[in-house]
C-alpha cells in the first residue's frame, strides 16, 4: 500500500476524542490530524461530516470528559511502593478525587496556602464508556471508552498529617486531565513519563502495573457503579516529587500525547 494511504488509514484508526471550545461553541469533537470535527449529536465518538470543522490551533482544548467521580489507585507500581516503604497491596487500594478537582490541558494547578509540599504523580487514566456495575475482568474492555493522561496532584504533607487522603488529593485543580481520550489503544505496555520544567522525573511502562487495567475496572465496579465519563487513575510509578509555583509539569504517555499544566500560587 502507498505510504500516504497507510498514513491516512492510521489517522482514522487512531481516534482522539476531545472536548473543546471555539467561539461560543463548547462540546465534544473528534481530532483528525490537525482538524477538530464536532461529534455527531447522540452518537458518541463519530465525527459529523456536516458540522463545522476547526483547526486545532484555533480551539481551546478542555478536560476531555466530565466525570461524576475520579477513582484513583494508590501503590500500583512496585518501585513506587519501595520509594514509599509501603507493602504491596493484596487488592487495589482505592481512593476518590472529587469531580471539582478536574482541570484541562494548559490550566493552572493552584498551590493551596495550607500545603507545604505539593507533588506531581503522572498516571494513565482510564475513561469509562457506559454504566458499569459488577463487571468481570473479561468484560472490562467493553466498558472502556479510552485512555488519557492524568496528574494525581497530591499535598504530600497533608496526606501524611491526615492519615486519610481526601484533603490531600481533593483540592480544586488537583486532577489535570487530557489532552484527549485515545480510543484505539492497548494499555498493556505504554511508556509513561513525567517532566518537571522539561527534566524527566518519572519513567516507567504500564506493563509494570501491579493490577492491570481490566482488573482495576472490574474491581472498582464491584464497589461502586461507574458512569459514562468516569475516570480511573491507575497509580503512579516512582520518581514523584514536589512542584513550586511557576513550574511547568507534563505527563507524557506513549500513544496518547502530552498533558501540560503550570503551577500558580493561590
Ligand atoms: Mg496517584
Amino acid at each position: 500500500m502507498h505510504c500516504l494511504a497507510v498514513l491516512l488509514l492510521l489517522q482514522y484508526l487512531i481516534m482522539k476524542v476531545v472536548r473543546f471550545s471555539a467561539g461560543s461553541y463548547v462540546g465534544c469533537g473528534i481530532l483528525q490530524g490537525e482538524c477538530v470535527r464536532t461529534a455527531r449529536r447522540g452518537r458518541r465518538c463519530e465525527a459529523d461530516p456536516h458540522a463545522p470543522a476547526y483547526d486545532l490551533s484555533d480551539v481551546k482544548l478542555l478536560a476531555p470528559c466530565r466525570p461524576s467521580k475520579v477513582i484513583a489507585l494508590g501503590i500500583n507500581y512496585k518501585d513506587h511502593a519501595k520509594e514509599f516503604e509501603h507493602e504491596l497491596p493484596k487488592v487495589p487500594l482505592m481512593f476518590l478525587k472529587p469531580a471539582t478537582a478536574v482541570i484541562g490541558p494548559g490550566e493552572a494547578i493552584v498551590y493551596p496556602p495550607t500545603a507545604q509540599q505539593v507533588d506531581f504523580e503522572g498516571e494513565l487514566g482510564v475513561v469509562i464508556r457506559r454504566l458499569a456495575r459488577k463487571i468481570s475482568v473479561r468484560e472490562a474492555r467493553d466498558y472502556i471508552l479510552g485512555y488519557t493522561c492524568i496528574n494525581d496532584v497530591t499535598a504530600r504533607d497533608l496526606q501524611r498529617k491526615d492519615g486519610q487522603w481526601t484533603r490531600a488529593k481533593g483540592f480544586d485543580t488537583f486532577a489535570p486531565l487530557g489532552p484527549w481520550i485515545e480510543t484505539e489503544l492497548d494499555p498493556a505496555s505504554l511508556l509513561i513519563e513525567t517532566y518537571l520544567n522539561g527534566v524527566r522525573r518519572q519513567k516507567a511502562s504500564t506493563a509494570e502495573l501491579i493490577f492491570p487495567v481490566s482488573e482495576i475496572v472490574s474491581f472498582v465496579s464491584s464497589v461502586m457503579t461507574l458512569l459514562p465519563g468516569d475516570v480511573i487513575a491507575t497509580g503512579t510509578p516512582s520518581g514523584v516529587g514536589p512542584m513550586q509555583p511557576g513550574d511547568i509539569v507534563e505527563v507524557r504517555i506513549q500513544g496518547i500525547g502530552s498533558l501540560k499544566n503550570c503551577v500558580v500560587q493561590a
